[in-house]
């Protein structure tokens, strides 16, 4: 038995050292290899061979950085017979396959000799743009801003933003670092239509998206020509810093906490939410934190659901202390659920908080039965019809004119595409939507109450 182990040690050992075999002399082999961006339709890798060289099979492996799946496969060489240039193209246009543009890639070649031999290319970080743009960047230690056309000033304005935030965040979120971030600012919303990861047709129809954060891939995708850009860009980058802050957390951020948090660090947050949480006090539409981890669809309940979780976060931290914050995130980094992280870090549940809180907007107190209780559904308000988007979010009290002009209009925060797993997901998108009918209906109710 021990021999028949020792035999087997020794041919596996003998097998993987065979395919790391590596030629001498690895000019001899290729000419050249890369990768071109052609985001965001996709990746085309490519290797040069030496014609004299017989290659059998040519594999392509790379990672986007810091995901943790190792992509792999094979270039089809049949398709390239005659030619020396092999290559191989990564369509990146569906939402398993996305790859935000700014993120750093690392890849190499894997060549086999069509007598088994190989060699493998030296491993290469490189950072993938959107190939339909010229682009320059700003940066600083931290942030890097890319930009195209002549908005460098829009661009050096999120930049100065993103260090505002740190500045803010630094004592709420210490354990995330603020470093290693890129922001792609698009100029409108054609642009960042095709940039952005869309998880559903219906989504893209009905949707602009202002922004996007990508946590693993330290990517940030904003719509710099926007009104609320800086608000944009500091609620996305937030998201990057509550990912770092609760590296570890299985279950990931409750979706109320993440968003809250987010909002917290909003540089440029309106006033939209306040008046829509007011509403909803008046109109007992406040929903339990416990069923906040997916926030409702109904465009007005949206918009409660990103308020009271912004007023909530500020309660948290007005009340407990700046740090308490990283201390719940911790405990979900150890594998507490939001229950105990709230007993064992402030000494309350999170009902019994909540309770506090509630009690101090003036909204009524959870019943017992609170979890299985949903939330009014609209009401009286109408459902949603089609509409017109406009390229400008506007706000909800501010430059009533316009408002008047064009027909009143409110940004609606649509949850189901921010986040909505609860902080693990790939991408957490800030999505704003001018909803024209519902939200003159609203205004004038919340006038009359
Ligand atoms: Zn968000």
């Amino acid at each position: 038995m021990k021999i028949l182990k020792t035999l087997l040690l020794i041919c596996f050992f003998t097998l993987s050292f065979r395919s790391d075999i590596v030629l001498a002399d690895k000019e001899n082999f290729i000419n050249n290899s890369g990768m071109i961006s052609d985001l965001p339709y996709g990746l085309k890798f490519f290797v040069d061979i030496n014609e004299e060289i017989e290659i059998s099979d040519i594999a392509i492996k790379f990672k986007v950085l810091d995901r943790s799946a190792l992509q792999y496969d094979y270039f089809d060489l049949d398709d390239y017979e005659n030619n020396n240039r092999k290559e191989y193209y990564f369509k990146t246009i569906s939402p398993n396959s996305y790859i935000p543009p700014g993120s750093l890639v690392e890849y190499y070649f894997e060549i086999f000799h069509s007598d088994n031999e190989s060699i493998k290319t030296d491993p290469v970080v490189s950072r993938v743009l959107d190939s339909r743009f010229e682009w320059e960047s700003l940066k600083n230690d931290n942030v890097e801003v890319f930009f195209h056309g002549p908005v460098r000033k829009r661009a050096l304005r999120i930049l100065n933003s993103a260090e505002d935030l740190n500045t803010r965040m630094k004592d709420i979120l210490p354990s995330a670092e603020f470093n290693n971030i890129v922001i792609t600012m698009y100029n409108n919303n054609s642009e960042m239509f095709d940039a952005v990861v869309h998880k559903s047709s219906k989504q893209s129809r009905e949707l602009i998206t202002e922004g996007q954060a990508f946590d693993r891939e330290n990517v940030v995708l904003v719509q710099g020509s926007g009104r609320r850009s800086v608000g944009t860009a500091t609620h996305e980058l937030t998201h990057i810093l509550v990912g770092r802050a609760s590296k570890g957390s299985l279950l990931g951020v409750p979706l109320w906490l993440n968003e809250g948090l987010a909002e917290y660090g909003n540089l440029d947050p309106g006033n939209s939410y306040d008046r829509f949480l007011e509403w909803a006090i008046d109109t007992e539409r406040i929903m339990p934190f416990s069923t906040l981890n997916r926030f409702p669809g109904e465009p007005s309940l949206t918009i409660v659901a990103y308020g009271q979780s912004k007023s909530f976060v500020n309660f948290i931290i007005n009340e407990f202390g700046s740090d308490t914050i990283q201390k719940i995130l911790d405990q979900l980094s150890e594998g507490k659920r939001i229950e105990g992280a709230f007993q064992s870090v402030i000494g309350f549940d999170l009902k019994e908080v909540e309770n506090l809180w509630r009690e101090k907007i003036g909204a009524k107190q959870l019943k017992e039965s609170t979890v299985e209780v949903k939330p009014k559904q609209g009401g009286s308000v109408p459902e949603l019809k089609p509409y017109s988007l406009t390229p400008e979010p506007k706000d909800f009290s501010e430059k009533q004119e316009e408002l008047e002009k064009l027909e009143p209009s409110e940004e609606v925060i649509d949850a189901n595409n921010c986040n909505s797993t609860g902080g693990k997901s790939i991408d957490i998108s800030f999505l704003i939507v001018i909803f024209l009918i519902i939200s003159k209906y609203i205004f004038k109710r919340f006038k009359l109450i």
